[in-house]
């Protein structure tokens, strides 16, 4: 039972490596269906090795104008002194 689970796990192993790439799904099933031909397993690491992470992007809008307190990382209205989670002078 514990080889049938390592050898599903080496299955497995191009979409568990690429889970958090932007092309996760297609690894995923490019291993599921053609991971049993040895080429399209390698392919499938491959491309899990290869492709880039994915790398969200935090955007604040500049119109905005908050303010960003050191202390605790909280954005405070615009014009604030004081961050009003911590009390901190920003
Ligand atoms: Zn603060």
């Amino acid at each position: 039972m514990l080889h049938l689970a390592f050898l599903l796990l080496l299955y497995f192993l191009p979409a568990i490596i690429g889970r958090q790439k932007r092309d996760a799904t297609g690894i995923f099933l490019l291993n599921l269906f053609l991971g049993w031909t040895v080429i399209g397993w390698i392919i499938a690491l491959i491309w899990a090795c290869a492709a880039q992470p994915y790398a969200p992007v935090n955007w604040v809008p500049a119109a905005a104008a908050t303010r960003y307190c050191c202390q605790c990382g909280t954005l405070t209205y615009p014009g604030a002194h004081f961050c009003a989670a911590c009390g901190r002078s920003v």
